[in-house]
C-alpha cells in the first residue's frame, strides 16, 4: 500500500465523520433551496400555486435521483384533503363583560382565532374561569365537574398538553378556550404566522393539538387586562405558577367567529429508497422536512410581503435532497422514505394526515428524523435533539454528535415540527436542531451573522448568494450519518419507557 493512500485509509477510519462529509453535496444545497425560495413560489403558503410548483420541483428531483412513487395515482404526490376557514376579521369579536361594562376586541389586532377542527369555528360564550397555565390546568378543574357554560382562560399556550386536556374539556362541555398572550411581540408572531385563513384536515386525524373540535382564540395584551384587571389572582399565578382551583373571574365572554369555507387539495411528496437487504428492506426510516411556509402575508417595513421560508423550510427540503442523493450512491439496508409534508405552518397538517393515514404501515415505520431547525450561517459544534428523549435514537444521534467532539442536549418532544405525530403514535421519532455554539465565530461575528441571517418568519428570510452554506452541510452531513446508523443497525430503536406518546 502507497503511503499515501494509507495515510488516507487511516484518516478514514480514525474519523468516520469525514468520509460522510464527503457525500453531501453542498451545490445541491444551495441549489435547490435556491429554487425553493425564489419569489415565483411566493412563499409556498398551503394549498396555493406556489406550493404546487415547489411540489413539482420536489418531485422531479425524486425522479432524477430514482426514487420509488408512493402515491395512488404511480406520482410522488400523497393528497391531503384540507379544509381552508377563511376569517372574516371585521365581523369576528371578541367581547369581554363585566356587570354593565362591556369591551369589545378586534379580530387580527388584539386577538387570534387559533387553529382548530370542524368543531373549532363557531360563536361561543359563558362564564370566564381562569385554569392557570396548561401545565396545571387538570388539577386546578379536578373538582370542577361539568364545564357547561363556562369558558376556560388559560395563562400561556396549551402546547402539547392540550393532547390531554382538549378532549377532557370537550367531554365535560366547555364553551370554547381563551389563550392570553400577554406580551405584544409575541401576539405579533401569532397574528403573522396565523395569517387570515386556519386550516384542518377534512379527515379523521386525531389532533386535539392543533385541530381541537373546541374554538380557542389567543387574546393579547388588551383583552387579557380587561379579563384580570381586579381579579383574585394571586401574583405568583400570573408569573406562571399554577393554580391551586380555577378562579371564576366575574365576567363574562362572547366570541362570534365568522368564517368562509373551501376545500383546499393538496399532497405530501415522498419517494422510497428501497433497502439493499431483503431481510430488512421491509422496514423504513422517514426523513421529513416540510417544504410549504408562509405564502403571502403582513408586509414587512420593506414592504416586502413574500414569505420565502428560505431557512424554514427550504433549507430542510435541500437536506433531504442532498442526503437522498448520497444514499443513492451507498444504500443503507433497511429502505428510506423521504417524505415532504405541507401544512407543517398551519399545524402540522401533512405529516399528522400522513400519520393517520400512512402511504408505508407505521408498524413498519422504525424511526423518523426531522429536519426543519433553520439555516446555522456557521458549522454548529453544539446540537440539540428534540424527542430525543424519547426513544433511543437519543442515544444514538449522542454517540454520532460526540465522535465529532460536539456537544449535545436530549429534549423532550412537543408539538412544534413534523415528528410529534408520529411520535404519538408509538413511533421513535427525533428532530435535530442546531445549537447556538459555532465552529470559530467570535462573539461579534456571532451577533453579526444573527443580525443579517436569523429572520424567523420574516419575509426577510431569503435565499442570498454570499449566505455561506457551511452549516447546512454540517447539518446535513449529521442527518445523514445518524439516518444510516440507524437504517444500518441490527435492531430497530426503541422507545424510552419515560417516553409519553
Ligand atoms: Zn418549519
Amino acid at each position: 500500500m502507497k503511503p499515501l493512500l494509507r495515510a488516507l485509509l487511516a484518516t478514514a477510519l480514525l474519523f468516520p465523520g469525514a468520509a460522510a462529509a464527503q457525500r453531501i453535496d453542498t451545490m445541491e444545497i444551495r441549489a435547490s433551496t435556491f429554487f425553493l425560495s425564489s419569489d415565483l413560489l411566493q412563499g409556498r403558503g398551503t394549498g396555493t400555486p406556489g406550493e404546487r410548483v415547489a411540489a413539482l420541483y420536489l418531485s422531479s428531483e425524486l425522479q432524477r435521483l430514482g426514487l420509488q412513487p408512493q402515491g395512488p395515482d404511480g406520482s410522488y404526490l400523497l393528497p391531503v384533503p384540507l379544509i381552508a376557514a377563511h376569517i372574516d376579521d371585521d365581523a369576528t369579536r371578541l367581547v369581554v363583560r363585566r356587570g354593565a361594562d362591556s369591551t369589545a376586541f378586534v379580530s387580527g389586532r388584539d386577538f387570534v382565532v387559533n387553529t382548530g377542527g370542524a368543531g373549532a369555528f363557531h360563536d361561543f360564550g359563558g362564564e370566564a374561569l381562569l385554569v392557570g397555565s396548561a401545565e396545571g390546568a387538570a388539577r386546578a378543574l379536578a373538582g370542577a365537574g361539568s364545564l357547561r357554560g363556562k369558558v376556560l382562560v388559560t395563562l400561556g399556550p396549551l402546547g402539547g398538553d392540550a393532547r390531554s386536556l382538549i378532549p377532557d374539556w370537550i367531554r365535560r362541555g366547555a364553551a370554547g378556550v381563551v389563550v392570553l398572550i400577554p406580551d405584544p411581540g409575541t401576539l405579533a408572531l401569532y397574528i403573522r404566522s396565523r395569517g387570515d385563513t386556519r386550516y384542518y384536515a377534512d379527515a379523521a386525524v386525531d389532533d386535539p393539538v392543533w385541530q381541537p373540535d373546541l374554538p380557542v382564540l389567543l387574546a393579547g395584551p388588551a383583552a387579557a387586562r380587561a379579563l384580570l384587571a381586579d381579579a383574585a389572582v394571586p401574583d405568583s399565578v400570573l408569573r406562571g405558577k399554577a393554580l391551586a382551583t380555577a378562579v371564576p373571574l366575574g365576567r363574562s365572554l362572547d366570541a362570534s367567529i365568522r368564517v368562509a369555507l373551501r376545500d383546499v387539495p393538496t399532497a405530501n411528496v415522498a419517494g422510497l429508497l428501497p433497502g439493499r437487504d431483503p431481510a430488512l428492506r421491509d422496514e423504513i426510516v422517514v426523513f421529513t422536512a416540510h417544504y410549504d411556509h408562509l405564502g403571502i402575508s403582513t408586509p414587512d417595513a420593506r414592504g416586502d410581503s413574500i414569505y420565502n421560508g428560505f431557512s424554514d423550510n427550504a433549507a430542510g427540503d435541500g437536506m433531504l435532497l442532498a442526503i437522498a442523493e448520497a444514499m443513492v450512491r451507498d444504500r443503507p439496508a433497511r429502505s428510506v422514505l423521504f417524505l415532504f409534508p405541507t401544512g407543517e405552518e398551519r399545524g402540522l397538517l401533512g405529516s399528522t394526515y400522513y400519520a393517520a393515514h400512512p402511504a408505508l404501515p407505521l408498524a413498519r415505520t422504525i424511526a423518523v428524523i426531522n429536519l426543519d431547525a433553520g439555516a446555522p450561517p456557521a458549522p454548529p459544534t453544539e446540537w440539540r435533539f428534540a424527542a430525543g428523549a424519547s426513544s433511543s435514537l437519543g442515544e444514538t444521534a449522542s454517540r454520532i454528535t460526540r465522535s465529532h467532539g460536539w456537544k449535545v442536549v436530549l429534549g423532550g418532544a412537543s408539538p412544534n415540527s413534523d415528528y410529534w405525530p408520529f411520535l404519538q403514535r408509538g413511533v421513535p421519532s427525533i428532530f435535530i436542531v442546531p445549537g447556538g455554539e459555532w465552529e470559530g465565530v467570535t462573539p461579534a461575528e456571532k451577533a453579526r451573522l444573527l443580525a443579517r441571517w436569523e429572520h424567523y418568519h420574516e419575509p426577510a428570510d431569503e435565499w442570498a448568494p454570499d449566505f455561506p452554506f457551511a452549516g447546512l452541510r454540517r447539518y446535513a452531513e449529521l442527518g445523514l450519518e445518524l439516518g444510516r446508523a440507524v437504517a444500518d443497525a441490527p435492531a430497530r430503536p426503541t422507545l424510552s419507557a419515560t417516553a409519553t406518546p
